[in-house]
């Protein structure tokens, strides 16, 4: 059996958005890995968290309610976790229907560029493969792979779906400081996921400025030179230190298991003491 390397593991994707397991699937597999605490952060849903709370009853972790949000800036893409959020605050219910609903669009119109390559899938394919309502490229590349167009999620990215490439359609116009505000506005502990070395420290400052409380250091994209990087930044600007493996079952990022990231758990206690409550 696999074991966690870490305590706490704050970023992973249950079916509600482009993860290959229900939140009950994965908060047993965290506690079967012996975490002590498990962030679900789907993409622009918070639709897992009420299936993750009553699985905890049954394998007991602590649980974070989480989030991610993805955002363009300049050219890249830029990812948002939010921690704790309220999670009865209609204005996120809202602005995450609102989100949804531009994914939707979105991947409408690669479906069409898809087609102009000679590739031909349908949405309700492409549907097919999401289990909640926040549908994203992956579920694409899932149904090219049905198809038999490309063999992995990665070799659909790679030729068809990541930027530069034909299929590629820019998200709907959201930047990380309106990320950061739909997060903080609802209560919540925002963290820019990732960065790798994609953020220069001024971005990194300047997002501070507007909200942002942490940086994700321990991730998969995240080099040991990022990491360095990323802390120090951390350490100067007081922002806190979060990490997740990014789980999302095993053939959309093959190799990754629950708890192979993550920091230890008393990021728990800092992100209590950073969250606001709104309600
Ligand atoms: P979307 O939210 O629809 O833009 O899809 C983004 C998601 O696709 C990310 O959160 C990752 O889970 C996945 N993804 C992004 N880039 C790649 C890549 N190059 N290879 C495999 N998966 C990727
Ligand atoms: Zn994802
Ligand atoms: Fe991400
Ligand atoms: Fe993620």
């Amino acid at each position: 059996m696999h074991t966690a390397k870490y305590e706490a593991d704050l970023h992973c994707h249950t079916i509600e958005s482009d993860g290959l397991f229900t939140p009950e699937e994965v908060v047993r597999l965290a506690w079967e890995a012996g975490l002590k605490a498990l962030a679900i952060t789907d993409h622009d849903t918070i639709n897992g968290w009420t299936e993750a709370e009553n699985a905890v009853r049954k394998y007991p972790i602590a649980l974070v309610k989480g989030i991610e949000i993805n955002t363009d800036w300049d050219g890249r893409e830029v990812h948002i976790l939010g921690y704790a959020l309220d999670e009865n605050d209609e204005k996120l219910y809202i602005q995450l229907t609102e989100l949804r609903e531009k994914r939707v669009q979105r991947i409408k119109k690669m479906i069409e560029k898809l087609q102009q390559c000679g590739l031909s899938i349908s949405f309700e394919e492409v549907k097919g493969h999401a289990g909640g309502d926040s549908i994203g490229r992956p579920h694409i590349a899932q149904a090219l792979i049905d198809r038999g167009y490309v063999r992995s999620v990665l070799e659909a990215f790679n030729k068809y779906l990541k930027i530069g490439k034909p299929a590629y359609v820019p998200r709907h116009k959201l930047d990380p400081v309106e990320a950061i505000r739909i997060i903080r506005d609802a209560g919540g502990v925002a963290v820019v996921a990732h960065p790798g070395s994609f953020c220069s420290e001024q971005e990194i400052s300047q997002w501070v400025k507007t909200g942002l409380q942490g940086i994700e250091v321990y991730h998969p994209d995240n080099s040991a030179d990022d990491r360095r990087r990323l802390t120090r930044i951390a350490r100067q600007k007081g922002l806190i230190i979060t990490g997740g493996s990014d789980f999302h079952g095993y053939s959309i990022k093959p190799g990754i298991n629950l708890g192979d990231w993550g920091v230890g758990i008393t990021a728990l206690k800092e992100i209590e003491q950073l969250r606001r409550k709104t309600h």
